[in-house]
């Protein structure tokens, strides 16, 4: 590739690096995209199960992914409502009951601190902008503050701190110890609230794009033609004199304007002259979550004919939330959920122990009918290395309020791109969508 020069270099061929590549393009802008897979999509990944298409990687549209929504519908795809019909399965402290609609079946006095807990943070999140959090009037004593602090102090239930940490896991695939108030006040308010955050009916698991959201992101790709390159990591970017230098491992390539469209950690892993000192520490003080997504197949959705909707949530069980996941006829049975935060780390790299536990998990709650899966996948993403973990990276304690504006500060020519740069919805597909549409548009101003 020595040589080539375009006016744009998108670095990273997920949702935000097609979405930065379409705005530049429709802007008659000569772009590359380069990318280290083999494919597309980042975080979204394709995969196979029961001779069924499945998702895993990012997987639901959410209520208000508007964006996303919209380009289901240009690609021709349709969108298929979250399966809820049936009682769900709650499992704390080592009693599971069966359940509809939003109330948990937890104690009185856990169900009064819950409810107190939902209505605080909705207080609170009001106070912490969702596009600059850093801004907000006690920015520093939330960001001092840890989401296990705040939780011993306003949930005095262990039910309902034990319900509090699964919920808080699944948003963000972090320990509750692990993350500030302020950053999770700022997750809330860029993406609802904590409700939305974990409901499927209207909420951040709404609906499934039929074909797999893997099609999305083929489907923005494929006008890119020869100018999308694969298996090409780059490895430094510097700038000399007007012009950028992208190294990769397939040779440079010369732009006047770079955009990096990945979290910041990975971000951090690219050598960059000129250097920004905050972007740098950002990067590694924002680790990824960790998060190994498990789907599970049985001959038939066996749960539906018990009256069970298959959504479990269990503070004890490795695979926790679990949602029902099986195509629209019924034709056999999916289970779709998570191993996530410290469990997610136990059990990597422990492919078969971890089915055997997952397998042991779903006998638990559904009987001996789920002993006898069809067929088994998962994706462990902490092992992933060019993801490195998912679903988003979480900064630490004490980062957001010193070292958020790095997120989106351009540094020289250098543009930044990535669902966690986002002003709203991020951590999610619409996010990435809305940071590579910002970051084209600082670039289109930067060249005008
Ligand atoms: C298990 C899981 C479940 C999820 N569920 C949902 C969901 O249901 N709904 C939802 O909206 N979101 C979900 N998400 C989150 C969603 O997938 C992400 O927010 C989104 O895909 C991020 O897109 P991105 O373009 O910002 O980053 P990425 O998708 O990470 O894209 C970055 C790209 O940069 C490339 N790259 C990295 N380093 C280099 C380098 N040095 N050189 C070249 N290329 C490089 C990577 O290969 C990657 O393709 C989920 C994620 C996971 C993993």
């Amino acid at each position: 590739m020595d040589g080539v020069e375009r006016d744009v270099v998108v670095v990273g061929a997920g949702f935000a690096g097609l979405a930065a590549a379409r705005r530049l393009r429709e802007a008659g802008k000569r772009v590359r995209v380069l990318d280290a897979r083999d494919r597309v999509g980042g975080r979204v990944m394709r995969g196979n199960l029961a001779g069924q298409t499945i998702d895993l990687g990012g997987q639901w549209v959410g209520m208000g992914h508007d964006r996303l929504s919209a380009l289901a519908v240009e690609a021709g795809c349709s969108l298929k409502p979250q399966y809820v019909q049936g009682d769900k399965l709650l499992s704390v402290g080592g009693r599971q009951k069966r359940y509809q609609g939003l109330i948990p079946p937890v104690s009185p006095g856990a169900l009064a601190g819950m409810g107190w807990v939902l209505w605080r943070l909705r207080q609170l999140q009001r106070g912490v902008p969702g596009h600059t959090p850093w801004e907000s009037t006690k920015a520093e004593a939330l960001d001092a503050c840890t989401v296990a602090r705040w939780r011993d102090r306003n949930l005095p239930t262990a039910d309902g701190r034990a319900l509090f940490d699964v919920a808080t896991r699944a948003v963000l695939c972090v320990e509750p110890d692990q993350v500030s108030m302020l950053a999770f006040l700022h997750y809330l308010a860029a993406n609802g609230d904590f409700e939305t955050l974990t409901s499927t009916v209207e909420g951040a698991q709404a609906a499934t794009v039929e074909g797999g959201m893997h099609a999305l992101a083929r489907y923005l790709a494929e006008p890119l033609g020869a100018e999308l390159r694969l298996d090409t990591p780059v490895t430094a970017i510097s700038q000399q004199g007007t012009r950028l230098v992208i190294q990769t491992t397939a040779g440079d390539v010369h732009a006047r304007r770079v955009i990096v469209a990945m979290a910041p950690a990975m971000a951090g892993r690219i050598a960059m002259t000129p250097f920004s000192a905050e972007r740098e520490q950002l990067a590694q003080r924002m680790p990824m979550g960790s998060v190994i997504k498990v789907q599970v197949a049985y001959a038939q959705p066996f749960w539906r004919a018990q009256g069970l909707s298959g959504e479990m949530v269990s503070d004890t069980a490795v695979f926790s939330p679990v949602f029902d996941n099986s195509p629209a006829d019924g034709s056999v049975g999916l289970l779709v959920g998570f191993i996530d935060g410290a469990e997610a780390l136990r059990w990597s790299g422990r492919p078969e122990e971890r089915r055997r536990a997952v397998i042991e998990s779903l006998v638990q709650s559904l009987g001996e009918a789920a002993a006898q899966p069809i067929d088994y996948v998962d994706q462990d993403w902490i092992a992933d290395p060019w993801s490195r973990g998912c679903y988003t990276g979480v900064p630490t304690p004490g980062t957001l309020s010193r070292l958020g504006p790095a997120l989106r500060a351009p540094c020289g020519a250098v543009h930044w791109a990535g669902t966690e740069t986002a002003e709203a919805w991020c951590g999610y597909i619409e996010g990435a969508l809305s940071s590579g549409e910002r970051a084209a548009d600082e670039v289109l101003e930067a060249l005008a």
